[in-house]
């Protein structure tokens, strides 16, 4: 015979049975050292996911709520990466690009721009082959020159004919085209003219877009290129090794160049296979010029070095003395604000998006390579152990 109180017991045992407890959260990281430069919080803390977004953030949460708990013990939890120039148009466009999923998945990236890898006419298939079918969020520039063109036409016959068919391509898909992008430099065969820049900023006026200006080599000079560019426009390679450079020989700013940061024009790093180099970005940091967003210009030719990924790009702005949440800064927060698509996009605030980075600053000897084939060494480097997007892991494809 049970007793009354076997059988309150047994009453209790399977009413919990029946209903497991309530575990709300879908994931729980804990004990991790949470960075979120958009607000200005570090502090370890655990956060919870739920549906989606950012459910919680404190210390001690109760992991009986989650369904699925990481430890980060000894991590830095910060939002997930933002690559303002990357080249994601994988199998296909201007440049030769790599799977979205796959690299975002092993270098904490949860949002890619692509830099102009398409143009008008093969920007449906940006959209439907990468955005659309990324786990990762994905925006992109138009290329302002088609890719299916006559190779002995006239180029800007080419792109005054562009400028329609880009601005309604752009006009369709508000939410993942940003603007135009144009290249510059006379290293193009004088096909990347001023005459260029005239056209898209002509385009972006018109139709109130941004515009991302890819430097190289002079001329035109800085000081001409940024007389065409205004607030929210973005000129990347900031820190090129070719002839164009945000400073004078003798390490000062180029006339303008303060003034279009005042102004809100935006300086991105590009690093890509030819845009990068330690003795240029030492020089505009010594002139206090740091960068506004850090970024990879990742494409397939520069995958395998120097670039890598985004960990090793931000290791090398570290390695130059920027301090670990400024890089932090402008490679989440920074880059987030210029794509203004998805509120709470860069931060871990309750409420936002629950994209986020599991990362690992180690102490050694990691050797990094510029795109002038300087090879440094540095004592510390960025690494990431898991990349979160969406509330969920990010998993390379098999
Ligand atoms: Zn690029």
């Amino acid at each position: 015979m049970l007793t009354r109180r076997q059988l309150a017991a047994g009453a209790a045992a399977s009413v919990s049975l029946a209903q497991p407890p309530d575990r709300p959260w879908d994931l729980l990281i804990r004990h991790g050292e949470v960075r979120d430069p958009a607000r200005g919080f570090a502090a370890r803390a655990d956060i919870a996911l739920r549906d989606g977004k950012i459910a919680a953030i404190a210390p001690g949460l109760e992991p009986r709520q989650a369904r699925e708990v990481i430890n980060a013990t000894g991590l830095y939890v910060v939002p997930g990466l933002v690559d303002l120039h990357s080249h994601i148009f994988f199998g296909g466009g201007s440049v030769p690009s790599i799977d979205a999923d796959t690299v975002a998945a092993r270098s904490g990236v949860t949002t890619w721009v692509d830099a102009g890898s398409f143009a008008h006419d093969n920007a449906p298939g940006f959209r439907r082959y990468v955005v659309d079918r990324s786990q990762v969020r994905v925006f992109g520039f138009v290329y302002l020159y088609p890719a299916n063109r006559d190779p002995t036409a006239d180029p800007i016959r080419h792109a005054r004919a562009s400028m329609a068919p880009t601005a309604a391509v752009i006009a369709n898909h508000p939410d993942s085209l940003l603007g135009v992008k144009v290249q510059i430099g006379s290293n193009m065969n004088g096909r990347f003219s001023p005459e260029f820049l005239r056209i898209a900023r002509e385009l972006c006026d018109e139709h109130k877009l941004k515009l991302m200006v890819h430097i190289s080599d002079a001329p035109p000079e800085v000081p001409e290129i940024l007389s065409h560019l205004r607030a929210g426009d973005i000129l990347t390679h900031a820190y090129t090794g070719h002839g164009t450079s945000l400073c004078d020989p003798a390490g000062k700013l180029q006339p303008g160049v303060a003034e279009a940061r005042a102004r809100g024009v935006v300086f991105d790093l590009g690093h890509g296979l030819g845009s990068f180099s330690f003795a240029e970005a030492r020089k505009c940091l010594a002139a206090g010029f740091p960068v506004d967003t850090i970024s990879s210009d990742l494409y397939a030719r520069n995958i395998e070095g120097p670039v890598y990924d985004m960990p090793t790009t931000m290791t090398k702005l570290l390695h130059l003395g920027m301090p670990f949440d400024e890089v932090l800064q402008r490679s989440t927060i920074n880059p987030a604000r210029i794509i203004g698509r998805l509120p709470g996009m860069g931060t871990l605030a309750p409420g936002a998006p629950a994209d986020l980075a599991l990362l690992s600053l180690e102490d050694g000897e990691f050797r990094l390579v510029d795109s002038l084939r300087q090879a440094e060494t540095a004592k510390r480097r960025i690494f990431c152990r898991l990349t979160i997007c969406r509330g969920r892991r990010l998993l390379a494809p098999l």
